[in-house]
């Protein structure tokens, strides 16, 4: 049987081990007779899951104690309204980082709300790099960013110092991956279905200062500071996904948590772009410095063979290698559950697939 290898920028593959115990424990959690998907959110042993799940994510991400952790629902977009409805305050403008289809789905948004600035773009280039310097209007509620564009695999390895001005970020595809400093930040939220557990949940990670002054006349939904006062549960939270998410923290914690997957994300891309590097079949045209180790998209020099190459690696075992309908081509999506030797058995194939096609 050959292995199979889901390179799905999202919903994502999660860790072997987590799908064993959910499944062995599925009829049956924790001795209570119930299946977890038929439990109260209200009950003790659900409540000790979450604040544990809670606990267990601070400890991943070291989040420093005056912030909250939510776990919302309505996706990553959902925030792209619901920040700028927490964090304006009263100022009427926001500063926004350009460098894809998810900041710029984030900008859209904003500018229902708000006077958006965009404080720097790559977009000129078609998103080939992460901007190093932005222009930050001194007056602006915060700076927005996406951490790791996951269409156009661009990711931040570095930020600029943007003063008193809190920073927000989307990190959807890259949270987890590595340590990160939750400190500089105002906000960090992300969809969970890349690399945290199943759609449906969205992870808020936000400084408690900045919560309590929502816009007037939004709903109740959309207020940080009724959210935390209720521990995410003022309606029915996402109770599977929860407890997915907090398998995978406790997978986490027992790889050596982020920093160790940091350094085998590194060896994972690494790989990958050093076959598309010295091949001239494969292109990735973002700037080295600013690759993602998530996401890795990749054209052939001869785009007639894109089907072909798609066949053939779902042959293989290797499945989900087709880029984003917007802009084609293909992706390899390397997150914390894809093992090295997923991208050992993808690097295998193309440089086989290469030769084979007159190509090295
Ligand atoms: C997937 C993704 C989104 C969209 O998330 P939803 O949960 O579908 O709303 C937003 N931003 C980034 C960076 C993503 O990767």
């Amino acid at each position: 049987v050959t292995a199979i290898f889901n390179f799905g920028a999202g919903p994502a593959a999660l860790p072997r081990a987590v799908y064993l115990q959910a499944q062995a424990e599925m009829l049956d959690w924790q001795g209570s007779g119930l299946s977890i998907l038929e439990v109260s959110h209200r009950s003790a042993a659900f409540i000790a899951l979450y604040e544990q799940a809670v606990a267990d994510l601070r400890e991943l991400l070291d989040i420093p104690a005056h912030y909250q952790v939510l776990f919302l629902q309505g996706g990553a977009t959902a925030q792209f309204s619901m920040v700028p409805a927490n964090l304006l305050r009263g100022k009427g403008k926001a500063d926004y980082i350009q460098t894809g289809t998810w900041s710029d789905k984030a900008i859209l948004e904003a500018r229902r709300y708000c006077d958006v600035h965009i404080a720097a773009s790559s977009a000129a280039s078609g998103y080939t790099f992460a901007p190093k310097q932005w222009a930050v209007r001194p007056d602006t509620a915060y700076v927005h960013y996406t951490a790791n564009e996951t269409i156009h695999g661009v990711e931040f390895h570095t930020l600029p110092e943007t003063g008193a001005v809190p920073l927000a970020c989307d990190m959807s595809s890259s949270i987890l991956s590595r340590p990160v400093d939750v400190a500089r930040h105002g906000i960090i939220y992300a969809g969970a279905q890349k690399n945290i557990g199943p759609a449906g949940l969205t992870v808020v990670i936000v400084r408690e200062d900045l919560m309590g002054q929502v816009l007037p006349g939004q709903p109740a939904m959309v207020d940080y500071q009724l959210l935390a006062e209720h521990r995410s549960m003022y309606n029915t939270p996402p109770t599977f996904a929860i407890y997915i998410a907090s398998l995978v923290f406790k997978w986490l914690k027992q790889q050596g948590g982020v920093a160790a997957l940091q350094v085998l994300n590194h060896r994972k891309a690494e790989l990958l772009y050093h076959c598309i590097d010295q091949s001239n079949l494969y292109i990735n045209r973002v700037q080295p410095q600013d690759r993602s180790l998530m996401n890795v998209p990749f054209t052939l020099d001869d785009p007639g063979l894109e089907t072909e190459f798609l066949r053939q690696a779902e042959a293989h075992g290797l499945l989900q290698l087709k880029g984003h309908r917007s802009v084609g081509g293909l992706r390899a999506s390397l997150y914390n559950a894809m093992p090295f030797a997923g991208v050992q058995a993808l690097v295998r194939f193309m440089d086989d697939f290469a030769r084979t096609h007159g190509f090295s």
